[in-house]
């Protein structure tokens, strides 16, 4: 019975979490949680406490907005994200980034493999890092495996902006911050993003601020 006393602790933090009844407050880095790999998820949570933990993520990553939270972003060292993207975003950028629309989807127990050398570099922020964007390149097509949040087997391939954010959401799970895979020289702040560099592709940046691209 050793499984049941170290499966208490992340139940209860989670009870805690959902006594808040609303968006779930979201940790910055420099909180450890960040930096250390998630438990895989093996049914630590019970089906019930599991569901009302996804829907209380969605609602967070709604909230924020964003396109994908992971649970270490709310201070559960689980290997669970959740990802979604509306991708209200002008044709060109549709086009240029590979932004296409993501349904709402639950990550358990991700991993991914790229598919090909292609590489697609892009400005990119993280709710968990308020303020700033950077560049990263990233393989343009991966393949995820893992579970769905009802425990069936995923394993799909992820191209475009889709195969982006399941990427930072699965290194979140892995203790990696995109910031560890950016362009240093990239680093900007949102408002420097809107005024400046909001072009679909951030070759005028690499140009200006010194920075080179796959
Ligand atoms: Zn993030």
């Amino acid at each position: 019975m050793e499984t049941s006393s170290e499966r208490a602790p992340l139940a209860e933090r989670v009870e805690e979490l959902l006594a808040l009844d609303g968006p779930l407050p979201i940790v910055a880095a420099g909180d450890p949680v960040l930096r250390r790999a998630a438990e895989p998820f093996d049914g630590q949570l019970e089906p019930g406490l599991l569901a009302r933990f996804v829907a209380a993520l969605r609602l967070t990553m709604r909230a924020a907005p964003g396109v994908g939270l992971a649970a270490p972003q709310v201070g559960v060292g689980l290997r669970i994200a959740v990802i979604e993207d509306p991708a209200p975003v002008p044709e060109e950028v549709r086009r240029v980034r590979g932004r296409v629309p993501q349904p709402f989807r639950v990550l358990v127990n991700p991993s991914y493999t790229p598919v090909g050398s292609g590489r697609a570099a892009f400005f990119e922020g993280c709710l968990s890092v308020p303020g700033y964007q950077a560049v990263v390149a990233r393989p343009t097509e991966v393949r995820l495996a893992g579970q769905d949040e009802h425990g069936r087997a995923l394993d799909e391939v992820f191209s475009g902006w889709p195969a982006r954010i399941v990427q930072h959401e699965t290194d979140h799970l892995d203790g990696i911050l995109y910031l560890d895979r950016a362009e240093p020289r990239s680093l900007a702040s949102q408002q420097a993003v809107a005024d400046r560099w909001a072009q679909p592709s951030p070759e005028r940046a690499a140009r200006a601020l010194g920075f080179d691209l796959p």
